[in-house]
Parts: C-alpha cells; sequence; structure tokens
C-alpha cells in the first residue's frame, strides 16, 4: 500500500480524509460525500493512471480515484476497511489538465460520454 515507484502521474494536492466502506463492502463513501451510488468511483493502475476495467480491480496494488475530489485510495486499504474506514494517500489535483484528459478518456469508455 504505497505510491507508484515512479511517483504519481498527475499533479498531487495536499492530501487528507478518509473513505468509508459499508458493513458489507458495496458502498464506499469518500471525504466529499461522493459513493458508489453518485459518481461512483475510477480505476487506477498500479502505477495511479487512471484506467476503464469493465469487472473492476480485485488487484491490491492498484487504486481507487474519486473522481469528484480526486482522492486516491489503495485497493489494499478498501479490502481492509469492510465496515470501516481508510485514508487517502494522495490527492490528485482536479485541474490537472493531465487528470482532465485521462478522466475524459475513462468517462467516455466506460459510460460513451463524448471526448
Ligand atoms: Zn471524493
Amino acid at each position: 500500500m504505497s505510491a507508484p515507484t515512479n511517483g504519481w502521474p498527475y499533479a498531487t494536492v495536499l492530501v487528507d480524509g478518509e473513505i468509508t466502506v459499508d458493513e458489507d463492502g458495496e458502498n464506499q463513501t469518500c471525504e466529499c460525500g461522493n459513493d458508489s451510488q453518485t459518481e461512483n468511483w475510477c480505476h487506477a493502475t498500479s502505477d495511479g493512471r487512471l484506467s476503464w476495467m469493465t469487472d473492476g480491480s480485485s488487484d491490491p496494488s492498484e487504486f481507487a480515484v474519486c473522481p469528484v475530489c480526486g482522492r486516491v485510495y489503495p485497493n489494499a486499504a478498501l479490502f481492509a476497511a469492510q465496515g470501516n474506514t481508510a485514508a487517502a494517500i494522495a490527492r490528485y489535483d482536479t485541474l490537472d489538465p493531465a487528470f482532465i484528459k485521462d478522466l475524459t478518456q475513462y468517462n467516455h469508455d466506460a459510460y460513451g460520454d463524448p471526448l
């Protein structure tokens, strides 16, 4: 449960806050209020890049990213946090053009949004 070896792929801002995972692990609520039922979560690879996966990820070395506030949570921490909370380990700057570009591509791949 650590940052990618080569650093985060997007600009980051000071990180705080945590995620709350419900008892059955189905819903996860970000510090900012986003949860699995509202804006949902973005999957990121083990190098921290946003990457759409049809079936989601069960790889503990990968990450869940909140598309609303940019907070990054390690999958390993989420799996361990059922009925509990886990701290964000990074927070992407949601105004970083590289982040916006990859998020746009992600939403296109995931939901068919226009590029
Ligand atoms: Zn959030």
